[in-house]
């Protein structure tokens, strides 16, 4: 038999029409915390969660509310500023 499976992950995203810069691994696509905008969760060469538009462009360079959130969605912070 030579029914081998050739579906990576990359090739679903890929039919999906998602784009993502080279080197990166698209890990899973969701919901923008702040727009509600569809976006696809890649790993970074550095091994960093980043998120992505449908036409490979970084979502926090398109993002209207991208302040408001840092990466992964998580809560931003608050710092301390030293006295
Ligand atoms: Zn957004």
């Amino acid at each position: 038999m030579t029914t081998e499976p050739t579906h990576t992950i990359e090739e679903a995203f890929a039919r999906g029409g998602w784009h993502w810069p080279e080197g990166a691994r698209p890990y899973r696509v969701a919901r923008c915390h702040g727009c509600t905008e569809l976006i696809l969760w890649v790993i970074t060469r550095l091994g960093r969660m980043a998120p992505y538009n449908r036409d490979g462009i970084s979502h926090f360079a398109t993002c209207p509310v991208a302040q408001s959130f840092r990466r992964d969605g998580a809560p931003q912070r608050k710092r301390r500023t030293p006295i």
